[in-house]
């Protein structure tokens, strides 16, 4: 197992049966985490890059089973933001520090492109050192190139599996594994960094599921990568299942670490909801982003994609004082940067 770790650093790859082994023992994290720490050390020293949340909206026609702003969850109080209300937590995030607001929301089609597109132009005008990233699902390329357009660099989408069958058992017919892949791609040909990932643990998941994201992964090379943990949501059809792994998501967050040198990996909002340590054990196993919330604390609890989730309470500038002594306590420091991906 030692000399599978070190080959995994080493070459960025192993074959399927050593990566499944990875994963199903916790006898080997100390090592794993311990390399892992090495290689993101070499890469980013003990750099942690921050982006600031913007939940704009929960409006979603999407019924994913696992999430918490599915459309047919009619417990939801449903919000929208304006493109005002939005600059506001721009402004307070940029005096604090974010140099990259990450613009978030279930797939609304309120926010048709043009609006979406007068929301990035009006951030990039007033904030010009500054990065502006999208989050708002599956749209055409055409929506994506309009976007680009209008100033947006980054595109977080996370592909939630890459195995055909179980994205069925995840989502409601009409939802196609097929089209957010192609949007993936499409992402990427534009020149947007990209971001996938999934969660660990949902419902039905299996080793061969996680061995299948790596592959594709692989595949892709997106800039970013974000995993947490699946975590429930009393309204949704999978409220009787059990929270996903800390320690399996730990384990990937290495694992990805390992073969991904380069990549961004967020150390996520779900890892801290299910240990109050959570994203600091992440840091220390290879994450080098955190993603605090910027969104206006009046609307913070309404965006709960899960139960319990963390910070959402405090004002924008209590969450980063805490984040700069938790990460700092962790061993890493906090910069003033856009942020952008180290390449070979
Ligand atoms: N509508 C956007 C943003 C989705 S919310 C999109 O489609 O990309 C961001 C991520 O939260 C999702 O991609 C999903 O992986 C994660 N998520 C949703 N429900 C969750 C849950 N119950 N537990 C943990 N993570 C969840």
């Amino acid at each position: 197992m030692k000399e599978m770790i070190q080959q995994l650093r080493e070459r960025q790859d192993a074959d399927d049966e050593s990566l499944k082994q990875l994963l199903v023992t916790s006898d080997w994290d100390r090592m794993l985490f311990r390399e892992a720490d090495l290689v993101r050390r070499k890469i980013y020293g003990d750099d942690v890059y921050v982006r600031g949340l913007i939940e704009f909206t929960n409006y979603c026609r999407n019924d994913c089973y696992y999430c918490g702003i599915r459309r047919s969850n009619h417990h939801v109080k449903r919000y929208r933001l304006t493109k005002e209300e939005i600059l506001a937590c721009c402004r307070e995030g940029y005096l604090l520090g974010f140099r990259t607001f990450v613009l978030q929301g279930g797939e609304d089609s309120y926010y048709k492109d043009d609006l979406i597109c007068q929301m990035v132009s009006s951030i990039r005008k007033e904030f010009p050192d500054c990065i502006v990233t999208l989050s708002i699902g599956e749209r055409s390329r055409e929506s994506y190139q309009a976007f680009y357009d209008a100033g947006a660099r980054r595109y977080l989408l996370r592909h939630e599996t890459a195995d055909d069958a179980y994205y069925q058992k995840l989502h409601p017919a009409g939802m196609l594994l097929e089209n957010r892949k192609r949007c993936l791609f499409d992402l990427k040909e534009i020149g947007f960094q990209v971001g996938a990932g999934f969660m660990v643990g949902p419902p039905f998941q299996t080793v061969e599921h996680l061995l299948t994201d790596l592959r594709f992964l692989q595949k892709l090379q997106p800039d970013m990568i974000g995993i947490g943990p699946f975590l429930t949501q009393k309204d949704t059809p999978f409220s009787g299942f059990t929270n996903g792994s800390l320690s399996l998501t730990l384990r990937l967050i290495a694992l990805l670490r390992l073969m991904f040198p380069y990549a961004l990996i967020p150390a996520t909002t779900a890892l801290g909801t299910i240990h109050p340590q959570g994203r600091e054990m992440g840091l220390k196993a290879g994450a080098n982003v955190v993603m605090p919330n910027l969104s206006p604390v009046g609307v913070r609890n309404l965006y709960a994609l899960y139960d319990n989730k963390i910070c959402t309470g405090e004002e924008a500038a209590q969450c980063r004082d805490c984040l700069e002594r938790r990460v700092s306590a962790a061993g890493y420091h906090i910069v003033t940067d856009v942020g952008n991906v180290k390449r070979k």
